[in-house]
C-alpha cells in the first residue's frame, strides 16, 4: 500500500502570486480529506514577509477538521518557524533543510552545517513537545546552483536528525533534477545506511517531466510514501523555474492502474483537482483531470 502526504496546500499553493484565501485553503483541505487522504502538509511556520501566501497558518489549523484519523504537518525551517508549530494542534513538524550550501545560503542565508545545528534543536524539542517529526532533506537529488550534491553530504545531514530523534525522513526533489537510476541507488544507499526499517518517503517535483517515472523508481527501490500535489499544484519561491509537485489524482492512477493500494477515491479527487483549478483560475498541470479516468 502507497501512503500519499498530500502538499498541496503547503508547497501547492505557495508558489501562487495571488493571495489564495484561507477559506479557499480549508475547503481544499476539506475536499482532500472527503478524497481519501490522510495526511496532509497543510501549512508552513516560513517568515510571513518572506512567504505571504502562507501568513495564515495558524488560522487554518483553527479551521480545518481536527479528526483522529488525519494528520496534519506543517513545515518547520527555523527555530521561530517551532515556536508558532508549538502554539498549534499541528501534529507532524516537517523540518527542512536543503543539502546544498549554495541553495540554503540563498533560501535560508546560511550554509547547510548551521542550518543543521539549529534544527537538530529543533527536532529534540519538539520531540519533547510530543509532536511528530519528520526531516526534510532538500536539493537531495541535485542542487539549481551547484549541480550535483555528493550523496555523503545527504547522508550526513540525514544522520544527524535521525541522531536528534526524527521519526522519519523525507528526500526531496526540489527543482526535479532526479532521474530514476539515481533514485534506486540514493535510496539503496539510505537502506544501507540506516537499516531497511526507515521510514523514508519522497519528494519529486515534475520540472523536467520525470515526477512519475521518480516515484515509480522509489517504490520499485523499498518506498511506500509519496509527497504529491492535487491538480500538480505547486514550485518553489527559492528555486528558479521550479514547476509543480508530482500531481497526487496522476500518481494515484499510476498505482491504482498497477493495483497497488492507495485508500483514495479517483473520482473524488479529480473532482477536487477540477475544483483546484477554477478556484486558482489558469491551467494546472494535471493530466488525468484532463484525459479524463480510463
Ligand atoms: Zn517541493
Amino acid at each position: 500500500m502507497i501512503e500519499i502526504c498530500e502538499v498541496g496546500p503547503r508547497d501547492g499553493i505557495q508558489n501562487e502570486d495571488k493571495f489564495v484565501s484561507t477559506e479557499t485553503k480549508v475547503e481544499l483541505i476539506h475536499k482532500l480529506i472527503q478524497s481519501g487522504i490522510r495526511y496532509i502538509e497543510a501549512v508552513s511556520f516560513v517568515n510571513p514577509k518572506i512567504v505571504p501566501q502562507m501568513a495564515d497558518a495558524e488560522e487554518v489549523l483553527r479551521k480545518v477538521p481536527m479528526r483522529s484519523d488525519v494528520k496534519y504537518a506543517g513545515l518547520v525551517l527555523s527555530r521561530s518557524g517551532l515556536t508558532r508549530a508549538l502554539q498549534t494542534d499541528v501534529d507532524y513538524l516537517h523540518v527542512v533543510t536543503a543539502t546544498s550550501d549554495s541553495f540554503n545560503l540563498k533560501n535560508a542565508k546560511r550554509t547547510v552545517d548551521q542550518a543543521t545545528v539549529e534544527l537538530t534543536k529543533v527536532v529534540e524539542e519538539g520531540i519533547s513537545a510530543n509532536k511528530g517529526v519528520l526531516g526534510v532533506l532538500g536539493t537531495a537529488f541535485g542542487c539549481p546552483f551547484e549541480g550535483e550534491v555528493p550523496q555523503e553530504r545527504v547522508l550526513k545531514v540525514a544522520e544527524k536528525f535521525l541522531k536528534a530523534g526524527c521519526n522519519s525522513l523525507t528526500l526531496a526533489d526540489t527543482t526535479g533534477m532526479a532521474n530514476p537510476n539515481q533514485v534506486e541507488q540514493v535510496v539503496s544507499a539510505f537502506k544501507k545506511a540506516f537499516g531497511q526499517d526507515l521510514d523514508l518517503g519522497l519528494h519529486f517535483h515534475n520540472t523536467r517531466g520525470l515526477g512519475l517515472a521518480n516515484s515509480l523508481a522509489g517504490y520499485h527501490a523499498g518506498v511506500t510514501r509519496f509527497d504529491s500535489s492535487i491538480a500538480g499544484l505547486g514550485g518553489c519561491p527559492f528555486a528558479p523555474k521550479a514547476v509543480g509537485n508530482v500531481c497526487t489524482e496522476d500518481l494515484v492512477n499510476m498505482f491504482q492502474g498497477m493495483k497497488i493500494d492507495t485508500n483514495t477515491n479517483l473520482d473524488q479527487l479529480v473532482e477536487t483537482a477540477q475544483w483546484m483549478e477554477l478556484q486558482i483560475g489558469r491551467t494546472l498541470d494535471g493530466m488525468l483531470m484532463k484525459a479524463g479516468t480510463a
